[in-house]
């Protein structure tokens, strides 16, 4: 998970402006959860919205988002999700919630998400030392828990409502890519053979909610750790290479031909990280790491370009990172 600058992709009309459909599923949704006959302590059935769903926003979000996942930045190449962050229809730890409805229609509740995250399917999770054979045995078994978002929303403060609405007592556990910077709250496991995301443990705050990410939006299915480790192998074959490069520059006592590839290598490596590519926070997480690790590698005397190229980058995407939340 990434931090993207909402303030990039201006709201789509239908909703700043709001469509007839839109101002109708408004007054309907307040009419409907505002003045129907209640059981008490039982929430109502959803009310049916769609409005949100129109092609316009849709559009705008895959844009915002660069065709990638919020939550697990796979690539949005088939269906994509109009996923409300807080749920519109019902609230997983609250039974007799309604759900954050009057957001339906709110530009900042919306993220763009794959199915597998914003849904409840049935999946296998990999823990963070599984061996490939592991992994082969959970593919090759049926799963029958059910992981991914759908209503849940865990608080750790007052849950709002309708008539009390300030989002900020309620100490949210999930992490809203467009409103802070998820990487303070995820490291990503590398001895073993996966790529499984595990939280920080900055405190028990922050681990708490890099734990409630990883667990809601199952960032350790079985699919996706492949994919993010097919990703990580070729950093890693990257990493292996410049490696070898500066050895040989070693051996020879200079090879100024191997050092200008290493640099090449290390420039790749820096771009793999980019805003459009893939499982982005796990390669940025890794590429610093390595290019730390090689600055130290560095023994003899190098012009300053080697040195720089093998510095970490600061700023390395489209958006602007916020600084961490207080808490
Ligand atoms: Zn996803």
């Amino acid at each position: 998970m990434r931090y993207v600058d909402r303030s990039t992709e201006p709201e789509p009309p239908c909703l700043k402006d709001p469509s007839n459909a839109v101002k109708a599923e408004k007054l309907g949704a307040i009419s409907y959860y505002t003045l129907s006959a209640r059981i008490p302590g039982k929430k109502l059935a959803s009310y049916n919205f769609s409005a949100y769903g129109e092609f316009e926003v849709k559009s705008s979000l895959r844009r915002l988002f660069k065709n990638k996942c919020a939550y697990c930045e796979g690539p949005l190449t088939g269906d994509m999700d109009v996923e409300h962050f807080r749920p519109k229809g019902g609230v997983t730890e609250d039974d007799q919630h309604d759900g954050y409805w009057w957001l339906t229609h709110s530009w900042s509740n919306l993220l763009a998400s794959c199915p597998h995250c914003n849904q409840s399917r049935r999946c296998h999770l990999v823990p963070q030392h599984a061996t490939v054979a592991d992994f082969l045995k959970l593919q090759s078994t049926q799963a029958t828990a059910s992981y991914g978002k759908a209503n849940q929303f865990p608080i750790q403060g007052q849950r709002a409502t309708y008539t009390a609405q300030d989002l900020t007592v309620e100490r949210a556990l999930l992490i809203d890519p467009t409103a802070e910077n998820p990487e303070l709250y995820f490291k990503w496991s590398r001895e073993g053979h996966y790529s499984v995301a595990l939280p920080t443990a900055i405190n028990l705050w922050s681990q708490s909610r890099g734990l409630a990410a990883i667990d809601v939006f199952a960032l350790n299915r079985l699919y996706l750790v492949h994919d993010r480790t097919v990703r990580l192998n070729e950093m890693r074959t990257q990493a292996e290479l410049i490696l070898g490069l500066l050895e040989k520059d070693m051996r020879d006592g200079g090879n100024q031909a191997c050092v200008d590839e290493a640099i090449v290598r290390v420039r790749e490596l820096k771009s793999a990280y980019g805003p459009r590519t893939w499982y982005t926070a796990m390669v940025k997480a890794f590429v610093e790491e390595f290019t730390a690790a090689l600055r130290e590698r560095v023994i003899t005397p190098a012009p300053m370009i080697v040195m720089n190229d093998f510095l970490p980058t600061g700023q390395d995407s489209d958006d602007a990172v916020p600084d961490a939340e207080v808490v």
